[in-house]
């Protein structure tokens, strides 16, 4: 398929696998829940284990994040970054509970790109 080649190029995840993702996430940020519209950034993606601490770039490791979120998240360990997260006053009970359920989502996203990929 001639656009694979192009898409390896534009950056470490394909703009499909990219906006799959944003689009199981409801296309707002799992932390703090901004769109593109009202936050007036691209979303962008979040490794929930960081690139540092060994994390991949696979999309069960990976959440849909606002500009704000990620850029203040940096290579903050997920335990601490919710603990920065409830000393702010956010809901982390239920920001854990978002996180479960795009992790399971983005595991099946990934067996329907592994068999897309066999076939
Ligand atoms: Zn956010």
């Amino acid at each position: 398929m001639p656009g694979g080649a192009t898409q390896m190029a534009s950056g470490w995840i394909s703009r499909t696998t990219r906006e799959t993702i944003y689009r199981s996430d409801a296309e707002a940020c799992i932390y703090c829940g901004a769109t593109e519209e009202n936050s007036g950034m691209p979303l962008t993606l979040d490794h929930i284990q960081c690139r540092v601490a060994g994390g991949g770039h696979a999309p069960s490791n990976l959440l849909t994040c606002c500009y704000h979120c990620n850029s203040s998240r940096q290579e903050t360990p997920m335990p601490r970054w919710l603990r920065r997260l409830e000393k702010a006053g956010a809901d982390v009970v239920a920001i854990k509970s978002r996180i479960a359920l795009a992790v399971r989502r983005h595991r099946a996203l990934e067996t329907r790109i592994a068999a897309a990929l066999a076939a």
